[in-house]
């Protein structure tokens, strides 16, 4: 059971809560809603110059945006002049990734501006709704990675810890998904084709980042010309991260590269106006895409080159601000802490090796204590084609200092392996960071930091004794735990204002920044009008998820049935498939008896696949035939309902959540490292069927595992059965599991895609099931069937979801962050005056 005490005493020991001094806040500040009439009249007159006739939605939404932006500027000045002032420790996230999803409703539910907000929207008669869906989500990310990044910026900001996060600006973030004919198509995600209101440039603070080679674009792939250095221009793009309560507003910068400004078009083209162009292009390609897959990018030069640019631009900017305040080197890990999320900042270990020898002239010694005491590194996936490694030829052309550099922790690594293990070489070729031509990022990450962390107790395990298991036996101190969370404002209050309002009437509002209050609602589990307040919230979210599917899509589906959701990022070990053989199985249940007493179900699937990644589009592709085959078969109809939602994203995952009443995580175990979308479901009263792996394992610990659906292999047995495990074992000895491989194998769901048939045959059977969902399917379908059979007892039904709504408070990412700041980060809140 994880550390309540230290959640809690961070709670202490942030000065107050949000209510008891809310004059400090920004919305107190506000005199008495005429303010942001004006201001929101001026931004429309003003920033688009248009006779009223003409204002559409998107001008009121960059008004309504612009305005608020104008309100919270004061404060967000305010949060920087404490912090220069106080200079307190400062955090830094580094993050290739942020999934911030939109902006507007979250930061006027944080600065507590709904009530200006809505006089606002009435006086006007504006379309609130309307209004809010012209804003784009930003996703600067894939997948639960990013979306972890931007929920401890709230946590952070709430908690008033002097943080700021650092990642790229780029044009276009995740691809846009649309499925056609049930097969998924990418379209380019260009979120900044119209002002982004939040965000304020600051080409003063650019700065400048040396490459030891340049670049050209030819027949469309990057392509370094040898020894000729050039050089990159950071801009930094900052948006407000807002605090809840709206005291302490923190900053994420974001930075778009461009060309230098005294660019010498001579010197790099010998005069060809053409090919300076080109150099041009080039360095501003550097931030154009985010790659859509966070395991194996595409244009893989291209993404190192990135990687250095957020390092490189990140540590100078932070290294700055350090020095104008600190005249001592040798204070940098008292006044900094910098957290790598995944290896891909993981260069920040050379770059600040290079700073503090070449730049600070410091001694080797004493530069590799500092750089170890400022990094701390948390790892994301145990998936072996995930951990990093980048070619050494690419760092001698393009970051030589770095290389030598590297070469020389490389070297002090090995020595202290061979002191450990005398003669043992084989030891010390493990925790090298050079092999085979290629820099291990995780390696190197490792050895330069002070901390290494897991994102759930099962996946630190498993890193700590598979991974790299030697580097954590060289150095065990350096191992942790910290097991993720979501931010309860955006994925309760803003996401299920309904829920969130039976919670507050019942116990007040202190949950909001302190989860662990929900505790409080244990001992009303049984009481008789708060369960039906909980159930009523229930009904309206999915109501109000049903009339906004079919507005958006003219698909319908059933409010009395069980919604039952499975959002991810679609791959095999995720198993989005094995969902689909359930329901396989309830089909042919059905099929084969008529009159089959089950509870109606609408079974939701929504997630991207990698655009290279052809299995999971096959997956994809598979799910919505079976969706189109029960909707054409007039047995199951009406009983049995498939939707595959297109372009999962986190306004999606804010629609659709809150209305689920299953959460399906079934991960073949030891593959999840932690998860986020299981808690955000615990959250919004949603019981889980799922898999003991990630922090599933955790969160039904905390409910107690009566209270969830848990079914299938154990690590240890997925791990174990490596040897002998055979899927075709369960195809000859299953009848039911026979019946439902022989109904996909026959084309039943895929009559004129035998390409769809031949890849379910090949990841099923031939090629060995490795995710193991014939082992799981069984247990899978057992722990089905006492779901519905609780369903079928509604006041059990809702009493569980009342004792998992009470138990998710752990899963706060408030709790993960005091985690960090206490254990890792040693900073303290640092509040604004
Ligand atoms: C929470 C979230 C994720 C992570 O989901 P997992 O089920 O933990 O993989 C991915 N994408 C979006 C949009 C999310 O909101």
């Amino acid at each position: 059971m994880v550390n309540e005490s230290v959640a809690a005493k961070a709670h202490r020991a942030q000065p107050s809560t949000p209510r008891d001094h809310s004059s400090e806040g920004v919305a107190d500040s506000i005199a008495q809603a005429e303010y942001p009439d004006s201001l929101f009249e001026s931004h429309l007159l003003f920033d688009h110059v248009l006779p009223p006739s003409e204002v559409g939605n998107r001008e009121r939404y960059e008004a309504m945006a612009r305005s608020v932006r104008d309100l919270l500027s004061h404060h967000w000045q305010r949060t920087d002049q404490t912090y220069r002032r106080e200079n307190p420790k400062r955090i830094y996230y580094l993050s290739m990734e942020f999934l911030i999803g939109r902006s507007l409703s979250n930061n006027i539910v944080n600065l507590q501006l709904d009530p200006v907000a809505a006089k606002l929207f009435t006086r006007h008669q504006l379309d609130k709704a309307a209004i809010l869906e012209e804003e784009p989500d930003a996703g600067l990310g894939n997948g639960g990675l990013g979306r972890l990044a931007a929920c401890f910026l709230d946590s952070m900001a709430t908690m008033q810890l002097p943080a700021m996060g650092y990642g790229l600006r780029y044009e276009y973030g995740m691809f846009k998904q649309l499925i056609v004919d049930g097969w998924q198509r990418e379209q380019p995600d260009n979120w900044l084709r119209r002002p982004d209101p939040w965000e304020v440039a600051r080409p003063g603070e650019a700065v400048e980042i040396r490459l030891g080679c340049s670049f050209e674009i030819r027949g469309g792939s990057l392509r370094a010309i040898e020894g000729i250095p050039s050089s990159l221009i950071g801009i930094p793009y900052d948006r407000p991260i807002v605090g809840y309560g709206g005291k302490t507003i923190n900053t994420l910068r974001l930075w778009a590269s461009a060309t230098p400004d005294n660019f010498d078009f001579q010197e790099f083209s010998g005069g060809d106006f053409v090919d300076a162009l080109a150099e041009r292009l080039t360095a501003e390609t550097v931030t154009r895409v985010l790659y859509p897959d966070d395991s194996t990018a595409e244009g893989r030069g291209l993404r190192f080159v990135q990687e250095y640019f957020l390092v490189a631009c990140s540590l100078a900017d932070l290294i700055r601000r350090f020095r104008s305040g600190n005249p001592d080197w040798h204070s940098l890990p008292d006044k900094v802490a910098i957290q790598l999320n995944d290896t891909h900042p993981s260069l920040a270990v050379a770059e600040l090796m290079r700073i503090l020898l070449d730049e600070a002239g410091l001694e080797w010694v004493s530069a590799w204590d500092l750089t170890k005491r400022t990094l701390a590194y948390t790892n994301h996936t145990l998936l072996p084609e995930a951990l990093e490694s980048w070619p050494m030829r690419w760092f001698e052309l393009l970051l030589p200092r770095h290389l030598e550099i590297i070469v020389e922790i490389d070297r002090h690594l090995r020595q202290e392996a061979a002191d450990r293990w005398p003669g043992d070489e084989g030891r010390a070729a493990c925790v090298g960071i050079l092999g085979g031509g290629l820099v291990r990022m995780a390696n190197l990450a490792i050895a330069g930091s002070h901390s290494t962390n897991g994102v759930a107790a099962i996946h630190s395990r498993l890193l700590r004794e598979a991974t790299v298991r030697d580097l954590a036996e060289l150095f065990p101190e350096r191992f942790n735990n910290k097991t993720n969370g979501i931010t309860p404002r955006r994925w309760l209050l803003l996401a299920n204002p309904r829920l969130a309002h039976c919670i507050t009437e019942a116990i007040g509002d202190s949950w909001i920044t302190n989860a662990s209050q929900l505790r409080g609602l244990l001992p009303l589990a049984d009481d008789k009008s708060f369960v039906a307040s909980i159930r009523s919230a229930k009904r309206e979210a999915k109501l109000q998820f049903r009339d906004w599917l079919q507005a958006t899509s003219g698909i319908a589906v059933d409010p009395e049935s069980i919604f039952d959701s499975q959002v991810k990022r679609i791959h095999e070990y995720k198993r989005q498939l094995l969902n689909g053989l359930r329901i396989v199985a309830l089909y042919n249940r059905l099929k084969a008896n008529p009159k089959l007493d089950i509870q109606p179900r609408t079974f939701f699937f929504a997630g991207k696949a990698a655009p290279a990644y052809h299995v999971a589009k096959l997956i994809i592709k598979f799910l919505n035939n079976v969706a189109a085959t029960i909707d054409g078969d007039p047995d199951v109809r009406g009983r049995l309902k498939v939707v595959f939602l297109p372009d999962y994203n986190v306004s999606l995952a804010e629609r659709l959540i809150p209305a689920s009443d299953v959460s399906n995580q079934i991960s073949t175990a030891g593959y999840e490292a932690s998860g986020t979308s299981n808690m955000k479901f615990m959250m919004n009263g949603a019981l889980t069927i799922g898999t003991r792996d990630g922090a599933t394992i955790e969160m039904a610990e905390a409910a107690g595992e009566e209270n969830f659906f848990l079914f299938g292999l154990t690590a240890e047995q997925v791990a174990g059965s490596r040897g002998w495990y055979n899927p075709w074992w369960h195809y000859e000895n299953e009848a039911e599991t026979r019946a439902v491989l022989d109904l996909l194998l026959s084309g039943h769901f895929c009559r004129n895609e035998p390409e769809v048939v031949n890849a379910l045959r090949n990841v099923l059977l031939a090629g060995g099931d490795t995710y193991r969902h014939l082992a799981d399917l069984g247990p899978y379908l057992d722990a089905d069937q006492r779901l519905q059979t609780l369903y079928s007892r509604p006041d059990e039904w809702s009493k569980n979801a009342i004792l998992n709504i009470a138990s998710s408070g752990r899963f706060s990412s408030d709790r993960t962050i005091a985690e960090y700041a206490d254990e890792i980060w040693n900073a303290k809140p640092c509040p604004v005056t």
